[in-house]
């Protein structure tokens, strides 16, 4: 095995997946490194909405086969409140723009065999422990791996950023009020939109994976555990809180995953320090409203592997230069998106009167509702970037 590579790559998720691939097209070689085993990174159940602009950049670099294939597209979503219901056609209101619907894990196990058929260098089962000056990736069994670039693809919690002198960066940190029941069920889904019910009582969402499988989530009290969420309140209050199309019926189904979410956001400034590269979570974490950390993961690796390229085949740092600051900016963009939205559906369990919170929210909401400039708004920050920015 090798002790010397280009790129050394720590984490095998959607950012560090791409990142690879795209590297090895551009003749660029690179290693892999991952703590778990390959059959727990392709069972891990996370995102399923994949943006236009993702799909397209997965698409650019072959990558994007069996998503097309087997994903569903989708170009409106459902919003509840107040006993009404409505729906925002985002692809008629950007021209056409739409999500895939694809599990992550699908596309992680893509990525993978992808990366592996390139002849690339993946391995599995190889915690990386620090980095020693700067280029030496230490991993797990002692040994040490010389690269030119370092990427830190590890997600919210890896090493990378955590090796960082002191100073060397800046963390913006937000901790929401809101804390969410998730689950993972064996049930068909109920509708044919992703629905976000901004209950009175607190939100409720209806998120599509597959024919067989559905996400839901629901807004739970800040204290409160899972075990004061068994099974069948879940489903209750699902019944209560989503209001479905007249005649559909809520199916239930054995739940394969639950989970408690807290809503924690965060964003590491700068994203590169001399040639070590945080990209994904390890760089910025968003709440899973709007869906868009997969795709932001997906944006930064491929922005990294084109100011990579052009630096090592043409001796053209700019893109290298304007990493972080252009990378910055989609972020902080998705960022308030997400902060809205967030606000808009959830119920605040802060305040004096929560009645006047919802009834704000009520108003905002039939603003989404009626007025076109506020759908075209939500449109395009749903879809996510129109141009060329990822
Ligand atoms: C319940 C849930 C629902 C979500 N829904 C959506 C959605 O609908 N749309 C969306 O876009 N996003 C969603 N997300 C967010 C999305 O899953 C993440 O943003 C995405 O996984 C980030 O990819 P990544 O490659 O940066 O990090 P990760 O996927 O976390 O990958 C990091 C990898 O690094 C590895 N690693 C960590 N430490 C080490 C080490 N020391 N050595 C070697 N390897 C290491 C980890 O094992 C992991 O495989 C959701 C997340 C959750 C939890």
């Amino acid at each position: 095995m090798s002790t010397r590579t280009t790129v050394g790559i720590v984490g095998a998720g959607p950012a560090g997946l791409v990142l690879g691939s795209a590297l090895l097209r551009a003749g660029i070689d690179c290693v892999v490194l991952e703590q778990r085993s390959r059959e727990y990174v392709e069972k891990r159940t996370r995102a399923g909405l994949i943006e236009h602009r993702t799909v397209e950049t997965l698409r650019a670099l072959g990558l994007a086969d069996r998503l097309l294939a087997e994903g569903a597209r989708h170009t409106s979503c459902q919003f509840c409140f107040a006993g009404q219901r409505f729906s925002v056609d985002y692809g008629a209101l950007t021209g056409g723009a739409a999500h895939v619907v694809y599990p992550q894990q699908f596309l992680v196990r893509d990525l993978i065999s992808s990366f592996l058929a390139l002849g690339g260098d993946l391995r599995f089962d190889t915690p990386v422990t620090g980095l020693r000056e700067g280029h030496n990736l230490v991993l797990g069994n002692g040994t040490q791996l010389n690269c030119a670039f370092v990427a830190g693809a590890d997600g919210y919690h890896g090493p990378i950023r955590a090796t960082l002198p002191a100073g060397a960066v800046r963390e913006y940190h937000r901790q929401y009020p809101y804390r969410w029941i998730t689950i993972l069920a064996a049930a068909p889904p109920s509708t044919t939109e992703t629905t976000y019910a901004a209950h009175q009582d607190g939100f409720a969402g209806h998120m599509l994976r597959t024919a067989q499988v559905s996400r839901f989530y629901l807004q739970c009290a800040p204290t409160d555990t899972s075990d004061d969420w068994p099974e069948e309140r879940i489903w209750k209050e699902l019944h209560r809180r989503l209001t479905l199309d007249e005649g559909s019926v809520l199916t239930e189904g054995p739940v394969i995953d639950k989970g408690l979410l807290d809503m924690h956001t965060f964003v590491c400034e700068p994203m590169r320090i001399g040639d070590i590269f945080l990209l994904g979570d390890a760089a910025h974490v968003i709440t899973p409203a709007g869906g868009k950390g997969m795709n932001l993961a997906i944006g930064d690796a491929a922005a990294l592997a084109e100011a990579i390229a052009a630096h090592l085949h043409h001796g053209d740092s700019r893109r290298l230069e304007g990493f972080s600051p252009t990378r910055l900016a989609r972020i902080w963009q998705a960022q308030q998106f997400s902060d809205w939205l967030l606000r808009l559906i959830n119920t605040s369990p802060v305040g004096d009167d929560p009645e006047f919170d919802y009834r704000l929210r009520t108003a905002r909401l039939a603003e989404l509702c009626t007025r076109s400039d506020v759908a075209g708004w939500f449109a395009e920050n749903y879809v996510g970037p129109m141009g060329v920015t990822r």
